[in-house]
């Protein structure tokens, strides 16, 4: 059973490192973010709901949140445990979180706010398969097109500057916050998120590793 947490700021890194996470120790990855895009995409009532909150960048409120993902996190393939990426985001959430469940490490990513501001305007995700790219830092073998599937990749409308800056502002005065949380329940471990994917990939890797031997 291994039940990780992604934290850190929005593009710091945590949906690359989640998917790399995920195939390493066969757990899903569930990205709330990826969870709240497919039920606007599905315009389902929840999608209804928070599509103006996901163009915007601002939070969707903590009942609904906290409800779908323990919804999620009861399906079967969670069974072995999950990594939790863009969960909890506030305080409402995470004291949420402690009522089910212990979450076994919360891998930080440490990163300077203004260096994401560049990665996020450049990333581009595809539409079919939700594979991650960036224009200068890890670009697909063809301009505009997966490497996975072959379809079109797409700028999210949250990873333009001025929505960015203001999912930035809001991590730092609602999200941030959580880190002292999680100190004081000692399971939190810091990651330097300059080091390039790899990098990063093996302090993760290094980290967990540690905990469970
Ligand atoms: P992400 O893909 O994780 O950056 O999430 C995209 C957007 O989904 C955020 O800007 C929020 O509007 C919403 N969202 C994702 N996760 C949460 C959460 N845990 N609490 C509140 N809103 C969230």
């Amino acid at each position: 059973m291994l039940k990780l947490i992604l934290f850190g700021p929005p593009s710091a890194g945590k949906g690359t490192q989640a998917q790399r996470l995920s195939k390493k120790y066969g757990i899903p990855q569930i990205a709330t973010g990826d969870l709240l895009r497919a039920a606007v995409a599905k315009k389902t009532p929840l999608g209804m709901k928070i599509g103006s909150y996901l163009d915007s960048g601002r939070l969707c409120p903590d009942d609904l949140i906290v409800q779908l993902m323990f919804d999620r996190i009861s399906k079967s393939d969670c069974a072995n445990g999950y990594i939790m990426d863009g969960f909890p985001r506030t305080m409402g959430q995470v004291e949420e979180l402690d009522k089910v469940t212990e979450i076994d490490l919360v891998l930080n990513i440490v990163v300077e706010l203004e260096a994401l501001v560049e990665r996020a305007v450049g990333r581009r995700i595809c539409g079919e398969c939700a594979a991650v790219y960036h224009v200068k830092f890890s670009p697909p073998k063809a301009e505009g097109v997966c490497d996975e599937c072959g379809s079109a990749l797409v700028q999210r409308d949250d990873d333009k500057e001025h929505t960015v800056r203001n999912r930035l502002r809001i991590y730092t005065e609602e999200t941030a916050p959580l880190v002292e949380h999680f100190r004081r329940k000692g399971n939190i471990i810091d990651i330097d998120g300059s080091a390039g994917i790899d990098g990063v990939f093996d302090q993760m890797v290094e980290a967990i590793e540690r905990r469970e031997g």
